[in-house]
C-alpha cells in the first residue's frame, strides 16, 4: 500500500487556522439563518437583538476580533486516511492537533478556557489545550479535520437520557424541547440543537455533537428523522424563549437528529446546545 506522508508541523499549522477562522467568522449558513430569522421575527425587540447579532459577526470578520469573549473548547473531530503516516515518527497526530491549537489560541488572542484538572485545583493551562479530539479512520490518503469551539453556557446546558425502548417519538420530542426550555437565556440563544438516538452511552453522546456540524439547511435523509428534526423546531420556537431569553419567535435556529443501531433494551437520547455563536472551520490536508 502506498503512504502518503504529511509532516505533522503541517497538521499544527491548518488547526492554528482553523482555530483563528472559527473563532472569528462565522460559517455562512449560521449568517444566513440568523438573517432569515430576523426578517420573520414578529417581535421588534427579538429583531434587534437579531440584528445586534448579526451585526456582531459582521464587526468579528472585519476587525479579526472573537464573536463571542468565550472562545470555548477546541473540538477536533479527525478524520484520517489509512494511507497517511505522519512525521517525525516520535510525534503522535494529537500531538500536532494540541499544537495547533496552543499557537491558535496565542496567536489569535484568543481567551484559554482549560482547566488541567476539573474538580480541585482547576488551573488554567493557559495554552487552551489540551483539545478534545474525535478521530475516526478512513479509507484513502487524506486528512480531514473539523475544529469546532464550544462554548462553556451552552455545553453545560446539554443532557443525555435513556428513554425505554417502548417511548415514542413524542415523549423525545417533549424532552428536547425542555432540554432547550430548562437551558433559557444561559446558553445564549437562538440555538442550533444536534440530537443523538441510538448507539450506546457515549456515542449517543458524541452524534449529539457531530449533527451540530451539518449544514442548517440540511434536513436528515430519513423522512421520519427529517420529520422529527421540523417538530422538533416548532415546538422550541413556540416557547417564546427568543434571542438572549428575552422572548420572540426565534429560539432556535436549526435541529438536527443523527442517528446509530443500539441494543434492543434501549433507546438512548442525547441533545447538545449550541449558541448563537455556533463556530467551527474545515480543511482537507
Ligand atoms: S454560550 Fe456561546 S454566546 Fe454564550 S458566552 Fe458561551 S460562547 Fe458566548
Amino acid at each position: 500500500m502506498n503512504m502518503r506522508t504529511v509532516k505533522s508541523e503541517q497538521i499544527a499549522s491548518a488547526v492554528e487556522k482553523l482555530c483563528i477562522q472559527s473563532c472569528l467568522d462565522l460559517p455562512k449558513d449560521v449568517l444566513d439563518a440568523l438573517q432569515k430569522a430576523e426578517k420573520k421575527e414578529s417581535l421588534d425587540s427579538a429583531k434587534k437583538i437579531l440584528n445586534q447579532l448579526i451585526e456582531n459577526a459582521k464587526i468579528a470578520k472585519e476587525q479579526k476580533l472573537p464573536i463571542c469573549q468565550d472562545t470555548g473548547l477546541a473540538v477536533v473531530f479527525l478524520r484520517i486516511g489509512s494511507q497517511v503516516k505522519i512525521e517525525p515518527q516520535d510525534q503522535t497526530i494529537s500531538d500536532a492537533i494540541n499544537k495547533g491549537v496552543e499557537n491558535g489560541y496565542e496567536k489569535g488572542n484568543l481567551r484559554k478556557s482549560v482547566v488541567a484538572e476539573p474538580l480541585n485545583a482547576r488551573k488554567n493551562t493557559q495554552t487552551n489545550t489540551p483539545a478534545v479530539i474525535h478521530t475516526e479512520i478512513i479509507p484513502g490518503d487524506k486528512i480531514h479535520i473539523t475544529v469546532m469551539a464550544k462554548g462553556g453556557g451552552c455545553e453545560n446546558k446539554s443532557r443525555f437520557k435513556m428513554f425505554l425502548p417502548t417511548d415514542d417519538r413524542e415523549k423525545i420530542i417533549d424532552w428536547v424541547t425542555q432540554t432547550a426550555a430548562q437551558a433559557g437565556a444561559n446558553a445564549c440563544p437562538p440555538f442550533v440543537i444536534g440530537v443523538g438516538i441510538g448507539g450506546d452511552f457515549e456515542q449517543c453522546c458524541l452524534l449529539s455533537k457531530k449533527a451540530l456540524l451539518r449544514n442548517l439547511n440540511s434536513q436528515n435523509t430519513d423522512p421520519f428523522y427529517g420529520q422529527m428534526e421540523k417538530d422538533i423546531l416548532q415546538k422550541i420556537n413556540s416557547l417564546g424563549i427568543g434571542p438572549s431569553g428575552l422572548g420572540g419567535d426565534t429560539t432556535a435556529l436549526a435541529v438536527s437528529i443523527e442517528t446509530a443501531p443500539c441494543h434492543i433494551a434501549s433507546l438512548p437520547v442525547a441533545v447538545n446546545i449550541e449558541c448563537h455563536a455556533h463556530r467551527h472551520s474545515s480543511i482537507e490536508i
